[in-house]
């Protein structure tokens, strides 16, 4: 579905990835893992087309259509959606409003028909009728901005969902209301890659389906199975990068 080729990306002049191969098919989960500063949320964000992160070498493929050079907008309408690590705050735009321009104007919806549907899916993730009615992110606690970045996910319904920390700064309560939706959308058919540092955010999923990509210095080093995880948070980084002479 989605397959990154070689990718070479420069930040301020920085380069960051160093040729990163990543094939996404929707038959597995796939989960990318690494340290801190090892290119996860550079990988994320240049997948979704920022126009910070520049693509020096190699390319990124949906369904073998080269994307590279699409813009973010373009990305999104093709299918590519991403839950940010952080997602900010947006004043004087309500959740509401939002969310039903993006179903009218990608999805063609009709605009009471997408009120109802934001208003339940929304009420699936835990939220209170009145809060799609403020702003976007404006006071919301971390489990609540990563909550609404789920609820774009369930009513876009992507065919690639990149997920960058779903799990950063959560509650146990939302982490596992969002495992399960995540979950929901990959037995729905959404390719999903999904950046964590816990395990806890894969205990609900079947470890047979899982594929773990590490990553370390702007590449990724390693490609196993789900129960690598537990090895992970076990051993950590370095020692699993000296057992595997990453290090050289
Ligand atoms: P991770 O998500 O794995 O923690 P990042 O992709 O956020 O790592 O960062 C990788 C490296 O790139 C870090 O050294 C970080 O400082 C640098 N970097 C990322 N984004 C920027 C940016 N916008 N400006 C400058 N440096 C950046
Ligand atoms: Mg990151």
């Amino acid at each position: 579905m989605l397959k990154v080729d070689n990718l070479h990306v420069t930040v301020e002049n920085r380069e960051i990835l160093k040729g990163v191969n990543l094939d996404i098919s929707p038959k597995k989960f796939h989960v990318v893992m690494g340290p801190n500063g090892s290119g996860k949320s550079t990988l994320a964000l240049t997948i979704a087309g920022h126009p910070k992160y520049q693509v020096t070498k190699g390319e990124i493929l949906l369904e073998g259509e080269n994307i590279t050079a699409l813009s973010p907008d373009e990305r999104t309408r093709r299918g590519i959606l991403l839950a940010f690590q952080n997602p900010h705050e947006v004043e004087g735009v309500r959740i509401i409003d939002f969310l039903r321009q993006v179903l009218t104007e990608l999805k063609g919806m009709d605009p009471a028909e997408a009120y109802d549907l934001i208003r339940e899916k929304a009420m699936e993730l835990w939220f209170k009728e009145e809060d799609v009615h403020r702003y976007i992110n404006v006071g919301f606690s971390g489990g609540e901005r990563k909550r609404l970045e789920l609820l774009q996910a369930l009513l876009i319904k992507p065919r690639v969902l990149i997920l960058d920390e779903p799990d950063s700064g959560v509650d146990v309560d939302s982490l596992s209301i969002i495992s399960r939706k995540i979950d929901e959308l990959h037995s729905n058919g959404t390719a999903i890659l999904l950046i964590t540092h816990y395990g806890r955010i894969l205990q609900h999923l079947d470890p047979n389906s899982l594929e773990v990509h590490v990553m370390k210095e702007g590449r990724i080093v390693l490609e196993r199975g789900g129960d690598f995880v537990r090895e992970i948070e076990e051993k950590g980084f370095q020692a699993i990068f000296e057992e595997c002479g990453c290090n050289e």
